[in-house]
Formats: C-alpha cells, sequence, structure tokens
C-alpha cells in the first residue's frame, strides 16, 4: 500500500480538467489507498439464480433501454437485504456473467448495511465505460471490463461504495442545507472530482473517505486524516451524525434461512 501518490488518474465518473487545491488531485476511488479490504466482513449469503427476463438496462453508450434475456440473479444477503443484479445476455451465457456477478456482490456485502438496504438493484453490462448510478432509482451500472480493471488495482470495493452513495444517499442529503452548509462553511474540498462536482460528487468522494476516517482509522496514512480534520471539520461532523443515526449494527441471520 502506497500513500504518496495521492495525485492519482482520471475519477471513477468523469475525468478531471481542474482542482482547487484539493487533498487528492482526482477522485478517492482512484488512489492506492485500500479503505474498504477485500477480505474485511461480508454479508453475502448466496446468489439465487432467477432466470432470463426482460429488464431496463440503461447504457451511457445509448442503444435500446430494455434487453431480452438479461440474466437475473439476486444477492441475499445475511442482514435480510436482497439485491437484483442484471447481466446482460452481452456478456456471455449464465455462468460467464457470474465471474463478474460474484464479486460485485461480495463488494456490495461489504456496504455499510443501512445502504445495502436501499439499494433497489443492480445493473452490469459488457465493455469499458465508468460506473454510473440513478440516484431516484437507487440504482448503479457497472460495465465488466471496467470492473475487471477495478477488482485488479483493488478498487472494486471503493467503486461500489461510491456509486452506492449515489444511489442511496445523494437523495435527499446531497443537494439538502445542512450538507452545502457544511461545503460552505469548510471552503476547500476533499478530491478534485468532487470540487468540480459539488452537488453530484462531493457527497460520494467525501464519504467513503470519511467513513474510513471513522470506522478504519488505521487504514489512512496519519498525516492525511489530520488534513482530512482541518479541511473538511463540517462535513466530517454531517456524516458522523448521518452514521451515527443510519450505521447501526445489524442481527445476521442464519445462511440456511435467508438462502432457503
Ligand atoms: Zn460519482
Amino acid at each position: 500500500m502506497r500513500h504518496a501518490a495521492f495525485a492519482v488518474a482520471l475519477g471513477a465518473c468523469l475525468p478531471l480538467s481542474a482542482a482547487a487545491e484539493p487533498l487528492f488531485f482526482s477522485s478517492v476511488t482512484s488512489n492506492d489507498i485500500d479503505y474498504i479490504l477485500t477480505d474485511d466482513p461480508d454479508a453475502l449469503a448466496c446468489l439465487v439464480d432467477r432466470g432470463d427476463g426482460r429488464r431496463e438496462m440503461p447504457d451511457k453508450r445509448g442503444g435500446p433501454l430494455m434487453a431480452e434475456g438479461v440474466h437475473l440473479f439476486d444477492a441475499r444477503y445475511l442482514d435480510g437485504a436482497m439485491v437484483p443484479i442484471w447481466a446482460h445476455p452481452r456478456l456471455g451465457d449464465r455462468d460467464a456473467a457470474l465471474a463478474t456477478v460474484t464479486p460485485l456482490a461480495h463488494a456490495i456485502g461489504k456496504l455499510p448495511g443501512f445502504m445495502r438496504a436501499k439499494l433497489d438493484h443492480v445493473v452490469l453490462l459488457d465493455g469499458d465505460e465508468s460506473a454510473f448510478a440513478e440516484d431516484r432509482g437507487r440504482f448503479f451500472v457497472v460495465y465488466a471490463e471496467n470492473l475487471a480493471r477495478r477488482i485488479a488495482s483493488h478498487d472494486l470495493e471503493e467503486t461500489v461504495f461510491h456509486e452506492s452513495v449515489h444511489a442511496t444517499l445523494d437523495q435527499p442529503h446531497a443537494a439538502s442545507e445542512a450538507w452545502r452548509a457544511a461545503q460552505q462553511a469548510d471552503g476547500g474540498f476533499l478530491t478534485g472530482y468532487g470540487a468540480e462536482n459539488p452537488d453530484g460528487e462531493d457527497l460520494a468522494e467525501t464519504l467513503l473517505i470519511a467513513y474510513a476516517a471513522l470506522r478504519h482509522p488505521e487504514r489512512l496514512p496519519a498525516a492525511l486524516t489530520e488534513r482530512l480534520r482541518r479541511q473538511v471539520p463540517h462535513r466530517l461532523a454531517f456524516i458522523e451524525n448521518l452514521l451515527t443515526r443510519l450505521d447501526r449494527p445489524a442481527a445476521m441471520r442464519d445462511r440456511a434461512a435467508v438462502c432457503g
């Protein structure tokens, strides 16, 4: 794990063109800090095969919204959450789709339970585009080749967390008066990506690193945590308050009871 490279490659959703002295040049999902570890506890109980069906599969590259023959899986979790994952038939047969659906379901299993519970579904497409989320529909869309690269660079969990913030917390918090007041009181931004998109990306960018700082402080370099506290103290307080209200440990059920 290297910590020196705070100035990194492209952001999770869009390229960055300018930044106002943020802590991270780009996005927190694309640097060398592992906020969520591959062997962190994972609530995934099983993946249930739901056959094939017709679903809305929005694709930033365009094309028809509806697709036939979509491979449908239900990811069931020990805390009682269930997240449908829909894989486009262009990924190949069901086994080919499972090669990506399985790590994706595990990454969802590492989300805070209150976020997982609000996630409506996940769309998995072929290709190498960056992920995006639909805040009102409470879902996000990922691309298999892009995920493969993110798995290789240990960024899968961070990407799923970032998109899940969009899908489960942007509404109603990203444009709330309390969040805007915290942004104004802080002044600076944590990431260049958040600075360029204060309404759309700042909450997702800040929440991931704040979650790590509050729940796993040992994973962040001490100097980074210190700058975090100095640069965005009001946003940290907002997020701490949010987590205190929503992030409660859930009773884990028996795997057999969850999966039948
Ligand atoms: Zn984003």
